[in-house]
C-alpha cells in the first residue's frame, strides 16, 4: 500500500461517451499512485477492494478542476471535481469539500508538468449532448472559463490573502492538509471574484465593477453575462469576461497581460518606448510564463525586445536567471525589479494591456435592440455590399461601428431572427456584434470598432514597416482562431477573406460578417455564377454543387494565409472567375508567397485538398499555426 499516495470512496459518474448513453452514479474505490489514478469495484462491508474497473495515466491529464453541482443536485453530489484526459471528462463526486479540495491540490500537483496542460475549462457538466454552462454543443469545445494557477479554488478561497499562484512549490509533497472548518454545501454559483476592469453599467439592469473590488456571482445567465452582487448588496448583471475568480492568479498583477501573445507584447512595449519596459504573459507553451522586456541599450535605433522564458525548477521554483529561484512568479518579478541579473536590463516600468478593457458580449444582458436615440455618428469609415459604415458613438462614450443597411440590399426580418443568436458569439477575434436598430429604416447593425479597420487594406498600406515572419503568422493565428470557435458553434461564415476581417489598435485581427451572406439580396453576390461571388475563396464543392460547410471555410482560410503572405495581393491575379472555376476544379492550387517558408505553405495547401472531408479541422489549424509560432519564438 506505500505505493498509494490517496485513496478514497468516490461516486464515478459514468461518461457519457455516446450523447445518449444513460448516466450513472456508481461508487468506486479510487486509488493515486505515482503514474496513475485507479478505479475499482470494492466490498462495502469488508471494505475490500475487488475487480479493476478503469484507470488514467496521469501524464495525460489535460486538467483537474471543480464542476458546479447540478442544480438540485442530492447531497452526495455536491462536491464534484473533474479530471480532464483525452478521453474526455471524468466526474468524480467527493463526500466533503475537504476531501475533494485534497485530491485536487494532489492531483494538479502531480500534473503540473504535464504537456497541453488545458488553458480554458467548463465549470458546470457535459450532459446529454451539452456543455450546462455554455450550451456548446460539441463536447470537445474549448472552455468557457479560463483556467488559471495551479492550486485548487477551494484552499486558495479558504487560505490566507497571499496565494500568488502558479505556486506549485508551495506544498512540501506529503505534507497533511490542515483541518478544514465544516462546510455548508456551495451553492451552484456563489463563486467570488474580482473585477480586473471598471464597468459602468451600460443599462439600469447591469452592475458597476470597480477594478479590484470583489464581487458575488448569483447566476451565470449565459456564458457572457452573469448576475452578481457588490459588497454594498447592490445586485445587477456584468460582463463575465470583466472579471476572475477571485485570489486565483497573475491576474491582479499590472505586469501580468494575459491573452497577450509575442507581437502584441512587442507592440505594447514599442508604444510605451520605455527603457527597462517590461510585462509578463503567457508563453506559446502551455502553463508557462515569458517575461518580455524592452531595452533601448545594445546599438539598435528605436531599441529591441527580449523575450525570457520563466524557467521552472525539479523542485518547482522559478527561475528567470540561475541561481536566483522563487517560489512565486510575483517574488520572482520583484526580484528582478531590483536587478538585471543577466538579463539586458532591470525591469523597470511595468506595460500593462489593461487600459484597454476586452470587448463585451453586446450593450447589457439581453439587449439586442438599440435605441438609435443613444448613437452619435462620428465619421464614414468606408461603404460595403449593404451601404455606409460609420464610427461613433454609442451613449456618447462607447466605440462602436454602425453598418446603416440600405433598403433592398438585406433580407431584414431573416436578418433580425438570426442577429439573436449572433449576440451570442462572443470570443477575441471575433468582431462583437452589440445589437441592431430594427424600428426605424434603414436598420443599423451595431457592432464593435476596430480602429486599424480592414485587414486587406492593413496588408497592403498600415503596416508601417515590413512584417516579419512571426507578425504574419500572428494574423493566421488570430483568425484560426476566431474561426474555430465558430466551428465548434457549428457556425458557417461562408464570406471568409481578408476583406472581412479588421485589424484593432493592438494590431489583433477578428472576423466579421460571419454568416451576414445569407441575408444578402443581390444575386450578383448570392449566385456562384455572380460577378461578386467569391469565386476566388471558394472550393471545387462550392462551385460546382453550392455546399457549404466549415470545410468550405476552411479552404476560405488557406487563400486568406495566402493574402497575408502576399500582403493583400489578389488570388489567381491573372484569371477572371470562369477560368478560376474550370481550372480549380481541375487541379490549380495558388502559388507558394515568397514570405511564405514550406511550413507555412503546407498549412496553407492543407486547406486546399480535393476532398473536403481530408482537409484539417480550425481546431487543428490552430495548433499546427501555435506550434510554428513556437518554434519562431
Ligand atoms: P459590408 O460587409 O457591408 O460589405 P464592410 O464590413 O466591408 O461592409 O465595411 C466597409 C468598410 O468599413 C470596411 O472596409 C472597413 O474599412 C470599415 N469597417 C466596417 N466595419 C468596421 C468596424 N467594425 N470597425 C472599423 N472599421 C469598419
Ligand atoms: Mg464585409
Amino acid at each position: 500500500m506505500s505505493d498509494n499516495i490517496l485513496e478514497e470512496i468516490f461516486i464515478k459518474r459514468s461518461q457519457q461517451k455516446r450523447k445518449t448513453s444513460p448516466l450513472n452514479y456508481k461508487e468506486r474505490l479510487f486509488i493515486l499512485t505515482q503514474e496513475k489514478i485507479a478505479y475499482y469495484d470494492f466490498d462495502s462491508d469488508k471494505g475490500k477492494r475487488k475487480g479493476l474497473r478503469g484507470s488514467v495515466d496521469l501524464e495525460k491529464i489535460k486538467c483537474v478542476e471543480t464542476v458546479q453541482p447540478e442544480p438540485n443536485a442530492p447531497q452526495e453530489r455536491m462536491y464534484a471535481f473533474q479530471i480532464i484526459y483525452d478521453e474526455g471528462p471524468l466526474y468524480i463526486f467527493a463526500k466533503t469539500e475537504s476531501i475533494r479540495a485534497q485530491w485536487i491540490k494532489q492531483l494538479k500537483k502531480m500534473v503540473r508538468f504535464n504537456r497541453d496542460l488545458m488553458q480554458k475549462y467548463h465549470p458546470c457538466f457535459w450532459v446529454d449532448g451539452i456543455w450546462l454552462c455554455c450550451q456548446q454543443e460539441v463536447k470537445q469545445a474549448m472552455g468557457c472559463k479560463v483556467l488559471d494557477g495551479f492550486t485548487s479554488q477551494q484552499s486558495q478561497r479558504r487560505g490566507s490573502r497571499k496565494p500568488l499562484p502558479p505556486t506549485p512549490t508551495e506544498e512540501k509533497p506529503g505534507r497533511p492538509l490542515p483541518p478544514q472548518p465544516p462546510e455548508q454545501p456551495p451553492p451552484s454559483t456563489g463563486m467570488t471574484v474580482t473585477a480586473e476592469y471598471n464597468y459602468t453599467p451600460m443599462t439600469p439592469q447591469d452592475l458597476e465593477l470597480r477594478k479590484d473590488e470583489e464581487y458575488t456571482i448569483l447566476e451565470m445567465c449565459d456564458a457572457n453575462w452573469w448576475r452578481a452582487r457588490d459588497k454594498y448588496g447592490n445586485e445587477g448583471y456584468i460582463p463575465s469576461n470583466y472579471v476572475v475568480e477571485a485570489e486565483k492568479g497573475l491576474e491582479k498583477f499590472d505586469w501580468y497581460c494575459k491573452n497577450t501573445n509575442r507581437s502584441q507584447a512587442e507592440t505594447l512595449l514599442k508604444t510605451e518606448n520605455k527603457d527597462g519596459g517590461f510585462l509578463v504573459r503567457d508563453s506559446s507553451k502551455a502553463g508557462k510564463y515569458t517575461v518580455s522586456l524592452f531595452s533601448k541599450g545594445g546599438g539598435e535605433t528605436g531599441g529591441s525586445c527580449r523575450h525570457y522564458n520563466i524557467c521552472t525548477t525539479s523542485q518547482g521554483q522559478f527561475y528567470l536567471a540561475e541561481k536566483h529561484n522563487f517560489s512565486t512568479i510575483p517574488e520572482l518579478i520583484n526580484y528582478h525589479q531590483h536587478n538585471a541579473a543577466g538579463m539586458v536590463s532591470r525591469l523597470k516600468y511595468i506595460v500593462s494591456n489593461r487600459v484597454r478593457p476586452p470587448s463585451i458580449a453586446g450593450l447589457g444582458y439581453g439587449v439586442w435592440e438599440i435605441d438609435p436615440l443613444y448613437l452619435t455618428f462620428i465619421k464614414e469609415l468606408g461603404t460595403g455590399q449593404f451601404g455606409v459604415v460609420k464610427y461613433g458613438k454609442w451613449q456618447g462614450k462607447h466605440d462602436v461601428a454602425i453598418k446603416m443597411i440600405k433598403e433592398g440590399s438585406m433580407s431584414e426580418d431573416d436578418f433580425i431572427e438570426e442577429a439573436k443568436i449572433m449576440m451570442k458569439l462572443c470570443h477575441q477575434n471575433l468582431v462583437q456584434l452589440y445589437g441592431v436598430c430594427t424600428k426605424q429604416r434603414p436598420i443599423y447593425i451595431v457592432t464593435e470598432f476596430l480602429s486599424n479597420g480592414c485587414l486587406l487594406t492593413y496588408l497592403k498600406e498600415g503596416l508601417k514597416q515590413h512584417p516579419t515572419n512571426v507578425q504574419l503568422l500572428e494574423m493566421c493565428k488570430d483568425v484560426s482562431e476566431g474561426m474555430a470557435y465558430l466551428e465548434s458553434q457549428q457556425y458557417i461564415h461562408r464570406d471568409l477573406a481578408a476583406r472581412n476581417c479588421l485589424v484593432d489598435g493592438n494590431g489583433t485581427v477578428k472576423v466579421t460578417d460571419f454568416g451576414l451572406s445569407r441575408y444578402v439580396l443581390d444575386d450578383e453576390y448570392t449566385s456562384s455564377a455572380g460577378s461578386k461571388f467569391p469565386v476566388r475563396w471558394s472550393p471545387p464543392e462550392v462551385l460546382l454543387y453550392c455546399k457549404f460547410s466549415s470545410k468550405s471555410d476552411i479552404w476560405a482560410y488557406g487563400v486568406l494565409m495566402w493574402e497575408v503572405y502576399t500582403l493583400g495581393r489578389l488570388p489567381y491575379e491573372r484569371l477572371n472567375n470562369t477560368e478560376i472555376v474550370d481550372q480549380v476544379s481541375r487541379g490549380l492550387r495558388l502559388y507558394r508567397p515568397q514570405l511564405a517558408n514550406e511550413k507555412v505553405y503546407s498549412i496553407m495547401s492543407s486547406c486546399w485538398l480535393e476532398k473536403a472531408e481530408e482537409r484539417p479541422t480550425f481546431q487543428e489549424l490552430a495548433s499546427n499555426v501555435q506550434d510554428l509560432l513556437y518554434e519562431l519564438q
